[in-house]
């Protein structure tokens, strides 16, 4: 412990949904000027945002209000991994569904030389440590989440760990957010989609970033398969919604692409009539890759009244 470190103000992390403040409740929020050092324990690796200097502000609804910036990263990120595997496997997995976007989202803000979550442009490291945390996901996520459903401790877990909460933290804040997130924001505005994590919601994000960015059909199957497998949704039905909602996908899409929103750090421009379009399709497209590859069909999600 460095002087200076004031554990009395270390938090916690919340994974539960819906949240106040994406992943951790950050410390000090009334000492935004003096930029407290702090130590960040999460007791969950349900996102990224334990590593960063970064809060999302949500109503009690669990719709997005704000980022918010605060002046200091934490000194340490400090997982006990055992903790983790104790925890519902369904943490685990909107962690990943949140650390999958990192990549996804730094490509295309370095392609548009955008401005990232740190300020300023991306940097290599951030967007290199982006994609190795992508790697690392692909490699251990199916048996990482096996070690937590066994409520143990594994190589394949403590890769996982560092991948979605370390790596794919830096990733982002230095790598850049785009298109995912942005449509996470927009999908808080419908109510059928509340009490669904973070990671779930940044998951349709990325399915229909990948759609808006016309990815190569490959990408877009390895996406769906391995997604499905991990137990992330990629269809509307999975997140309480159908392709017939047209108001509500209408309104997701108005609240994806305000002019603050990430979703103008693409290499090109989006409106929401082309996000309706996106958001629609994946239905289909998903439920026909899914069929292609003898993966189970979409289960409908009922938000809790
Ligand atoms: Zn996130």
């Amino acid at each position: 412990m460095g002087p200076g470190l004031d554990f009395s103000s270390t938090s916690t992390g919340r994974g539960g949904a819906p949240p106040t403040v994406h992943g951790t409740r950050h410390p000090g929020e009334e000492d935004h000027a003096t930029g407290i050092r702090w130590v960040s324990v999460p007791t969950v690796a349900s996102t990224d945002a334990p590593t960063s200097a970064l809060a999302v502000v949500y109503t009690d609804e669990g719709e997005f209000i704000e980022y918010r910036f605060f002046p200091r990263n934490p000194d340490l990120v400090l997982i006990d991994t055992q903790l983790v595997a104790n925890a519902p496997v369904q943490f685990l997995v909107a962690g990943i569904g949140d650390a999958l976007a990192t990549w996804i989202e730094a490509r295309a803000s370095a392609k548009a030389a955008a401005t990232t979550m740190a300020g300023g442009l991306a940097t290599q490291a951030g967007t290199a440590l982006a994609e190795l945390s992508w790697r690392i996901i692909h490699e251990n996520a199916l048996s990482a989440l096996d070690a937590v459903r066994d409520g143990i401790v594994t190589p394949a877990l403590e890769s996982l760990v560092e991948a979605n909460t370390l790596l794919s933290g830096l990733g982002f804040e230095s790598g850049g957010l785009a298109a995912a997130h942005a449509i996470h924001n927009g999908l808080t505005a419908a109510p059928q989609t509340h009490g669904l994590t973070h990671g779930q919601k940044v998951n349709i994000g990325s399915l229909t970033q990948l759609v808006l960015e016309g990815a190569p059909r490959a990408e877009i199957e390895d996406f769906v398969e391995f997604t499905t497998r991990v137990g992330l949704p990629n269809t509307l039905t999975e997140i309480g919604l159908s392709p017939d909602d047209t108001r509500a996908l209408e309104a997701v899409a108005a609240a994806a692409t305000v002019e603050s929103e990430t979703i103008h750090s693409m290499p090109f421009p989006v409106t929401a009539d082309d996000v309706v379009a996106a958001l629609t399709s994946i239905e289909r497209l998903s439920r026909s890759i899914r069929a292609e590859k003898g993966l189970p069909e979409p289960v409908e999600y009922e938000a809790a009244h």
